[in-house]
């Protein structure tokens, strides 16, 4: 209970596993613990969040494009909490971002960012040693996010503000 109660608490969902194994939990253990958890909470997550999102941005990750599927499922495309939900940021389009999950990943550590430009921004503490590296994270610094669909909103500037000073790995690396 106690496990899953500070991994809701204070972290998003990507790094759970992690979390878990740097901790030595099992993560189907905190799981299971999860059920009885959220029968008790009072906040309740949307069940349409992710699909929103991703119809908004149209299946494709708003940082580098990438819009794989499986047959007909979008594989690898995840809906972002800009704010995370455990401080209280929503379930909704405007406080999200459709997002390959690597790129997902990269958010969540504080690896990559937001401008108030919507221009995205990498944390000058990250060090890319190869060309995967390179293409995957220099290569979309200061590149302006894929907005979403016409009538759908980009993520709120307090939501973009509160990433930035809470988990984005500041300095911001400097456009070559
Ligand atoms: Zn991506």
């Amino acid at each position: 209970m106690a496990a899953r109660f500070l991994l809701d608490a204070n972290f998003p969902e990507s790094l759970h596993a992690e979390i878990c194994a740097v901790v030595g939990l099992g993560l189907d253990v905190v799981e299971m613990q999860a059920i009885t958890e959220q029968a008790a909470s009072q906040r309740r997550r949307d069940p349409q969040f992710r699909d929103a999102v991703l119809v908004a941005y149209e299946y494709r990750c708003a940082m580098c494009g990438y819009d794989g599927r499986l047959g007909t499922e979008a594989v690898a495309l995840d809906a972002a909490h800009v704010r995370w939900w455990a401080f209280d940021g929503p379930d909704s389009v405007d406080n999200a971002l459709c997002l390959c999950s690597f790129h997902h990943k990269l958010l969540d550590r504080g690896v990559v960012g937001l401008g108030d430009d919507y221009s995205v921004s990498v944390s000058a503490r990250f060090v890319a040693r190869g060309p995967a590296a390179q293409l995957l994270v220099y290569d979309i610094l200061g590149r302006p996010l894929r907005e979403p669909q016409p009538g759908q909103a980009l993520p709120a500037l307090p939501h973009v503000r509160w990433h930035r000073s809470q988990v984005f790995s500041g300095p911001a690396r400097v456009l070559a």
